[in-house]
This record gives structure tokens, C-alpha cells and sequence, in this order.
């Protein structure tokens, strides 16, 4: 099942690598153009990307294509419930796609403003155009609406407040489009429709983020890269609070403050499975850290590291009920509330840090 899965929709085709090879080949059978430069008696590729989810995702993408000198246009959204267009991290990589030889565009979600006549389109695609161009230094030439429906698609002059539209009239009816949209192929794969080449100019539109160093489902990489994103930004407020020598005061501080050095991650990780109230979780991931230190001491074979796995297990009578304890939720004969999921945790934690303290 698994396996056909990522057949029957071409999963494997969706990997940087394999876009590298789509390139190579693009490049020996097509020119490359932009909404602005392109001729219908010219063979031709029109390269378009739409950053729905991620800059530095489409940062990437950026690189792989001025590796062979192939030029784009990244199409930028400014409502994007998944990224903050000013937020450094995001802000930097449209720079560096801009430093890359690309061009922007605005990637336009008309839902967001419920337009409804030509002008109210005007007015707000002059809004973030100027918007766009200001803060990038850029001249914006093109925009693509987002999600594009029925009634927005109704607006298909060539262009609008001084862009081009791509989902005008002649581009959707005379030029061959070609989309990843949702991260698979409706129609055409993109490599089986450059290498026959027999089109004359086609839009080629991706989403960079579906496009990633190793096969995955495309669920899987919209999780990841949003997952990421908010593991990072706790992080980083983390940081930021200790570089004023502030505290980030959470119910578990007084537990875990002076030992989380042993294991960042992992108490990061079961911070925030305390903080979603998944106290099974919380106690299944503290167990594992403590087994993997025990476990880690005993490898070390030295006499020390021996006495110590030893009189951890005399000394805590508790190892053996909290194993016990271990056994039920593992089964799923127990779901811990938050007191008696706070008092494990401070037994587990207690043998943690005299594990710690004999290094
Ligand atoms: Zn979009």
C-alpha cells in the first residue's frame, strides 16, 4: 500500500535532485523566460514559483536553479497563515532569491480582501505591490492569485495595476501549464512533458516546499516544515529570554532548569508534551532519557561507571515501581493526570541529575 501510494502519484519525482535533472534536460530542449520576456514563436519555459508555506524552503530551490544559470519568479504571499514575510529568517530569503537572480511576484490572496469588483482589485493589488516593492527594492511585474476560485478567476485581463496576470485569458488558454499543486501531478509529469518538447511556451508553476532533499508524502513535508517553524520560534524566545538574563517560567522550571543542559532536546521536548497536558508522553520520553543514561554509564565499563548504575538501582527502590508504572501506560491501562505524572517526574528526574552529578 505504502509503496503504491508513492507510485501511483510519482512521490519520487518530487526531490531536488530529480529537479536538477529536469533542469538539465529543460535547458537542452527550451530557453528559459519570464512573464515579461517570453515570445509565442519561441520555445520557451516560464518558470513560476508560488511560496505558499516557506522562503527558505524556496531559498533552496533558488540555488539549485542559479547553479544553471536559470532564472524564475518567485511568487510571494503576504497573507500566509504559515509565515511572517518580516520575520528575519523569512525576509532574508527573499534577499538571497533576489541575490540568486530571480525575480519576485506577488502571490495574491484575493479571499483575504472578499473582492468583488475590478477596482477593489486594483486597489489592493497596488497596495501590496507597492508594499512588495518597497520593502525589497524590487519592481514587481507579475502577480498570481492564491487559491484562485471562480469568481476570482472571472478577472482574466493580461493585466492588472501594472502586473501581469497569470491566470489571464491567454495564459490559461493559450500557453501549456504545468502545476504541483498539493505536492503531486494532476496531468503531466514534468519531466515526461519537457522531454517530448512539444510545446511551444509553458508555464511551469511548483511550490518549493514540496520539493525537498529526500522522497516523502506530501502531508508529511507541509507537517515538517510547519512543526519546525514553531519548534524555532519557542526556541529562539527560549534564547532570547536568557540572553537578558530573564527566566521563561513554566510549571516544570524547578525540575528541569538545572539539569536540562544533559539532554536539550529531549527536555524540550517533554516541556512542551507537559505544557499540551500529554502526560503520558511526558513520563514514556523522561523514562527513555533515564534508560539511555543508565544505559550509557554501563557501556562505559569502568569501575566507576559500574558502582554507579549500581547503587542507582539500589539506592531508587523507586526504578522497580516506576518501571511497573512504565509497563501500564505503555499498555494503555493507565492515563496519568497531572499530579501523579508530576510526582513521576520528579523521581525520574531525581535519579537523572544523580546520574549527571557522577559524571
Ligand atoms: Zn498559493
Amino acid at each position: 500500500m505504502k509503496f503504491e501510494i508513492r507510485k501511483s502519484f510519482y512521490l519520487t519525482d518530487f526531490t531536488q535532485s530529480h529537479y536538477f535533472k529536469i533542469l538539465r534536460l529543460a535547458k537542452e530542449k527550451y530557453e528559459f523566460c519570464s512573464f515579461t520576456n517570453f515570445k509565442k514563436s519561441k520555445k520557451c519555459i516560464i518558470l513560476r514559483h508560488d511560496i505558499d508555506a516557506s522562503v527558505p524552503a524556496a531559498l533552496e530551490i533558488a540555488k539549485i536553479e542559479n547553479s544553471l544559470k536559470i532564472s524564475a519568479t518567485y511568487f510571494i504571499l503576504l497573507h500566509s497563515p504559515w509565515y511572517n514575510l518580516l520575520e528575519e529568517e523569512q525576509a532574508e530569503s527573499v534577499k538571497e532569491i533576489i541575490k540568486n537572480r530571480h525575480s519576485i511576484g506577488l502571490h495574491f490572496d484575493s479571499l483575504f480582501y472578499n473582492i468583488r469588483t475590478e477596482k477593489e482589485l486594483v486597489k489592493y493589488l497596488n497596495i501590496e505591490k507597492d508594499f512588495l516593492q518597497k520593502i525589497f527594492n524590487v519592481e514587481i511585474n507579475a502577480f498570481a492569485f492564491h487559491n484562485p476560485d471562480s469568481k476570482c478567476l472571472k478577472f482574466d485581463k493580461w493585466k492588472y495595476a501594472g502586473m501581469i496576470n497569470t491566470y489571464s485569458g491567454y495564459l490559461k488558454n493559450k500557453i501549456k501549464y504545468i502545476s504541483d499543486s498539493n505536492g503531486y501531478w494532476r496531468n503531466n509529469r514534468l519531466y515526461d512533458l519537457i522531454n517530448t518538447g512539444n510545446n511551444m511556451v509553458v508555464q511551469v508553476l511548483t511550490h518549493p516546499v514540496f520539493w525537498q532533499k529526500r522522497v516523502n508524502y506530501p502531508k508529511h513535508k507541509i507537517w515538517e516544515v510547519i512543526s519546525r517553524s514553531a519548534e524555532n520560534k519557542l526556541k529562539g524566545y527560549d534564547e532570547l529570554l536568557f540572553s537578558f538574563k530573564r527566566h521563561n517560567i513554566g510549571e516544570l522550571s524547578a525540575l528541569i532548569d538545572n539539569i536540562k543542559h544533559i539532554d536539550k532536546q529531549t527536555f524540550f521536548k517533554i516541556e512542551k508534551a507537559w505544557i499540551l497536558k500529554e502526560y503520558n508522553e511526558v513520563i514514556l520520553l523522561s523514562w527513555m532519557l533515564l534508560n539511555k543514561l543508565l544505559n550509557r554509564a554501563s557501556s562505559m565499563k569502568t569501575v566507576q561507571s559500574k558502582r554507579l548504575v549500581n547503587s542507582t538501582f539500589k539506592k531508587h527502590k523507586s526504578y522497580i515501581n516506576l518501571s511497573d508504572l512504565i509497563g501500564q501506560v505503555l499498555c494503555g491501562k493507565k492515563m496519568l493526570h497531572a499530579k501523579e505524572a508530576y510526582k513521576t517526574l520528579t523521581e525520574i528526574f531525581k535519579i537523572i541529575e544523580e546520574i549527571s552529578l557522577h559524571k
